[in-house]
């Protein structure tokens, strides 16, 4: 259990490496596929998200734990010029 100050949970300063695509996906060990966060944050992430990938987690994100009046959207890198086009289009 993370240590507590003023109520809320301190982070960790002990840094682990996670795998932005899980190894179980076919995620690998490269520089690319790790970031370093901390641990306490690590095994909560894992907690919530399991192995789940991404559009499951938008998923899961948006039916259970956002006002209902926002949408969590998850859109692959190669995709975001075309969605934030289609974003201004839509609000011109
Ligand atoms: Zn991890």
């Amino acid at each position: 259990m993370a240590k507590r100050r003023h109520g809320k949970r301190k982070v960790s300063k002990r840094l682990t490496h996670h795998h932005r695509l899980p190894s179980s996906k076919g995620g690998r060990s490269t520089e690319d596929n790790i970031s370093m966060v901390p641990d306490n944050a690590h095994r909560a992430w894992h907690g919530f998200a399991l192995n789940y990938d991404a559009l499951n987690i938008a998923k899961i994100i948006n039916n259970h734990f956002i006002d209902p009046a926002y949408r969590f959207v998850c859109v692959k890198t190669e995709d975001v010029k075309c969605v934030i086009q289609f974003y201004k289009l839509l609000h011109e």
